[in-house]
């Protein structure tokens, strides 16, 4: 065996001392109790229950949600009970997805993260840690809880967030898929479904009739019944890019929790013909054979992303990849606050994977 350096044993011994495990349950007995904080949300209050229920199925011990332990037994604090405000955790620039997981002392962890989603995905990553719970299938058989009449927990502290801001699987439905996608840390955080309809509502035919694509050499003014698809506004009309901010900084104003918003345009094309838009773009098609107006749209876009991000610099973006703005832009650059999603359905049928 190599010789380890002094130094480097000295430390190895500090470690293990700090790493005495900390009592869930013993031998079946109840050891801890579960202090949620006061006024806690439905999405705390839920993620604990199933903390509750998933250790009472590994050990058949079901851990009390208390205000405090008592004395000789450890508490579990979930999010920022008044004890955990006491500790002054500093969570730094943490992710709001993100958690830790402290052992201030022997009888005391914490589990905390900036936002209650990461309070919950760190309740999570304890079950999965330390009870070996795994969500393998939505649905209650796909959850695999293993006996465990001793639950420890090594007093190691624990600072995680996802390596992806946004994670979103589609086609999960069903309200047990989506559990299954929670449990294992999936958060949809980017906005970017059709929404310039609503970005520019009907009202704007009278108070803004510029903001209306020329179609046929002729503003075009979609009907009130059938405004939520078939046509886009003019991007380069004067006052576009202003009324974008506004309205948009608006919305975060009355939604400070929103951390995207959705530029996603409408649906079924109706671009404008203006000579303004036109100038921006490169004249060519693109691969799915629709005009390529991506130039056209990210240089709005980008004007708006610009704009809102003076007021709330931590918002996100989101849109739709999507026939005429299928492929990337030629002559400008993304906003790197800008997200989009490739909308597959814009590929002509002939162009997809045959199914077998
Ligand atoms: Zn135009």
């Amino acid at each position: 065996m190599r010789a380890v350096p002094a130094a480097a044993m000295v430390c190895m011994a500090a470690v293990a001392a700090a790493a005495d495990p900390v009592p869930i349950v013993q031998d079946g007995h109840l050891r801890a109790v579960i202090v949620l904080q006061p006024d806690a949300s439905e999405q705390l209050a839920e993620a604990v229950a199933e903390m509750q229920s998933l250790i009472e199925r590994a050990s058949g011990a079901r851990p009390e949600i208390a205000d405090a332990a008592p004395q000789g037994m450890v508490s579990i604090h979930v999010g920022r009970t008044p004890a955990v405000e006491a500790l002054g955790i500093d969570l730094g620039d943490l992710d709001g997805d993100g958690f830790v997981i402290e052992f201030p002392d022997e009888e005391t962890i914490v589990i905390l993260g900036p936002t209650d989603w990461g309070t919950e995905f760190g309740v999570y990553e304890f079950l999965e840690r330390y009870v070996g719970v795994r969500w393998l299938m939505p649905g209650a058989d796909g959850t695999y809880v293993p006996e465990m009449a001793t639950i420890e927990v090594p007093a190691d502290p624990v600072r995680d967030e996802p390596a992806f801001f946004s994670r979103k699987y589609f086609g999960l439905r069903l309200p047990e898929q989506q559990l299954w996608a929670r449990r294992n840390r999936l958060h949809s955080r980017i906005e970017f479904h059709h929404q310039l309809y609503k970005l520019f509502p009907h009202s704007d035919v009278e108070e803004h009739p510029e903001f209306f694509p020329i179609r046929n050499g002729e503003r075009y003014f979609p009907p009130k019944d059938h405004y939520y698809s078939g046509w886009q506004p003019c991007f380069t009309a004067p006052g576009i890019v202003g009324a974008a901010v506004e309205r948009i900084c608006a919305y975060f104003d009355e939604h400070p929790e929103a951390e995207s918003y959705s530029l996603g345009v409408t649906d079924s094309g109706g671009h404008c013909q203006c000579e303004r838009c036109r100038a921006l773009d490169p004249g060519r098609k693109n691969m799915i054979n629709r005009d390529h107006l991506t130039d056209r749209y990210i240089t709005w876009a980008n004007a708006v992303v610009e704009g809102v991000l003076q007021e709330h610099p931590d918002k996100w973006f989101g849109f739709l990849a999507y026939s005429e703005i299928f492929e990337p832009p030629d002559r400008v650059q993304m906003h790197p606050r800008l997200i989009m999603t490739a909308c597959s359905g814009s590929i002509p049928r002939r162009a997809r994977p045959a199914r077998s």
